[in-house]
């Protein structure tokens, strides 16, 4: 029996997605196949993307990263969840907060009895009272482990992610990978060697007669999608319908204030302007339609609203939002930007790196590269872009502002049968259902429907299994945990070791 075992992996593009790709492939085939990645200074990378989700914690353990050496390494601070402002209407704010939001009693989600108890009029208003998350995030608090002596004996541990410099993090996946033997090709890539018959990719061509040739291609060239698109064309399916972003200016500026824990993203009167506090800086976008305003304007709306002064000029991105056709194409796997990007609303896109690379090591072919394979592959991604997207969508389809065209278009478009279906749900029951693969579960979307003003018409019917007065005495109870584990922590300035912090001891 031949060895068909794939020898070569050629790794394309040399930003988030394709250093992620060649540290956790050189971690998981260790020496059984050799990883190159070609990279081109001279092109540079997207360089944004600096709010992730709590999964990325789970691809740094998987690497072995200590945490707090990521946190110094990416200048990272804390992200316990992202606060909307003005989104549902002027003035009006929420967060969607990491993590659980109360309980659940029994088989009957915490919300209902919330909702139960809403109706009564004994319970606040604030379904945030029940999160420890987005209680610790308005505190600006954080810590791993809430002290026992402060829970009275019962711990509410928080959910986090982190806010770093995107191009520190390559940086630290690159000298990981190359640690553990991945060849890095400085060079821009001119062509493509293709079999005639097959169309499979031999080789990538690069200025100076060079060539550098391989089994398996992992696409991470970023919008243009070197591999997937322009050579192999497997298509896009653009959702500019629904998500109109398009354009985002951005731009770094000089921390005001402490950083908080926790990403902003204000609504415009075209599009959302994100803050993401680093321990160097700040990073501020403003990601805009341009169907709606021009970027001289979407440029003024940021510069206007920046807390700090200005670290560098702003830069302009442009972006169609969708997804690839095909994220794997004969010998070609696409991930990063170059496999579609739905805009940075709920930093989902890092995450799709992850997710993606999770699948690939779950369907890794042999040279034989069964087309089922591909097949399986292109399936699950699409399902994972599509409730991403429904997710996103969400945001602008339940809100009551109609003040700009923009809004008014929003509120008014015919959204996926698939998301229709759930706010009406949702709207009329109060139930919420996720499948086990959703990337956001029943409390982010609770809290987005509410917080977007989605209130439900009903709660669900078992609640009234439990006596009214002993669900008040329990959501007391669990408000007075989750206030507790927020005060008992420390400021997320002393967390970081921030001077701040030193000169407020
Ligand atoms: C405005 C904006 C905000 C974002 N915010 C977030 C966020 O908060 N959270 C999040 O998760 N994601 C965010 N993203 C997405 C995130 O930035 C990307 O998912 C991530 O950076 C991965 O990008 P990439 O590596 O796919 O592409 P890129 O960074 O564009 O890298 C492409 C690479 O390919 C190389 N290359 C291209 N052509 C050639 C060639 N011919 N020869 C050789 N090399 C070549 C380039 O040199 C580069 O190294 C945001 C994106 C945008 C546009």
């Amino acid at each position: 029996m031949t060895d068909n075992r794939i020898e070569r992996i050629i790794i394309v593009g040399g930003g988030t997605a394709g250093w992620m790709s060649a540290a956790l492939l050189a971690r998981a085939l260790g020496p059984a196949a050799a990883i190159s990645l070609v990279e081109s200074e001279a092109i540079g990378t997207v360089g944004v993307g600096e709010a992730s989700i709590p999964q990325l914690r789970n691809f740094n353990a998987f690497l072995g990263l200590d945490e707090d050496a990521f946190l110094r390494a990416t200048e990272g601070t804390i992200k316990l969840g992202i606060e909307f402002v003005d989104w549902l209407a002027p003035g009006h704010r929420y967060m969607h907060a990491f993590g659980p939001v109360g309980r659940p009693l029994g088989t009957t989600a915490f919300h209902h009895y919330w909702l139960d108890a809403r109706r009564r009029g004994t319970a606040s208003e604030d379904f945030w009272a029940w999160s420890a998350n987005a209680l610790a995030a308005r505190a600006g608090r954080f810590g791993r482990t809430p002290p026992p002596q402060a829970q009275g004996g019962v711990a509410e541990p928080l959910t986090w992610a982190f806010h770093f410099d995107a191009a520190l993090y390559a940086r630290h996946l690159r000298t990981y990978a190359q640690a553990r033997g991945v060849a890095r090709v400085e060079g821009r890539i001119v062509g493509v060697d293709q079999n005639g018959e097959t169309g499979f990719l031999r080789a990538v061509t690069l200025e100076g007669d060079r060539r550098v040739e391989g089994d398996l291609f992992i696409d991470c060239s970023g919008f243009r999608g070197l591999l997937i698109e322009e050579a192999l064309k497997s298509g896009y399916e653009d959702w500019r319908k629904w998500l109109p972003m398009d354009s985002a200016w951005a731009v770094p500026s000089r921390d005001a204030a402490a950083p908080v824990p926790y990403t902003r993203a204000w609504a415009r009167d075209a599009g959302w302007q994100w803050r993401i506090p680093l321990q160097h800086r700040t990073g501020n976008g403003h990601v805009f339609s341009s169907a709606w305003t021009d970027k001289d304007a979407a440029v003024r709306t940021l510069m206007a609203n920046l807390e700090g002064e200005a670290l560098a000029e702003p830069r302009l991105l442009t972006f169609v939002t969708g997804r690839r056709r095909k994220s794997w194409n004969r010998n070609v796997v696409a991930l990063g930007l170059a496999s579609g990007f739905m805009e940075p609303l709920e930093s989902t896109s890092i995450h799709l790196v992850q997710s993606g690379l999770a699948r690939l090591l779950a369907l890794f072919p042999d040279k034989g590269f069964d087309p089922v394979l591909a097949d399986e592959f292109n399936r699950q991604t699409e399902e994972e872009y599509v409730r991403i997207r429904d997710f996103l969508v969400l945001h602008y389809k339940a809100t009551q502002r109609e003040d700009t065209p923009f809004w008014a278009s929003r509120k008014a478009m015919e959204v996926p049968e698939t998301l229709a279906a759930r706010i009406a749900l949702f709207a009329a029951t109060g139930r919420v259902f996720s499948p086990d693969e959703d990337l956001f579960k029943e409390s982010s979307w609770v809290q987005v429907l509410l917080g977007q003003g989605v209130i439900p018409r009903a709660a669900h019917p078992m609640t009234a299994v439990v006596a009214d007065d002993q669900v008040d005495g329990w959501l007391d109870d669990l408000a007075r945990i989750a206030a507790r584990t927020a005060a008992s922590l420390p400021s997320h300035a002393a967390f970081l070791g921030r001077p701040e912090a030193r000169l407020a001891g």
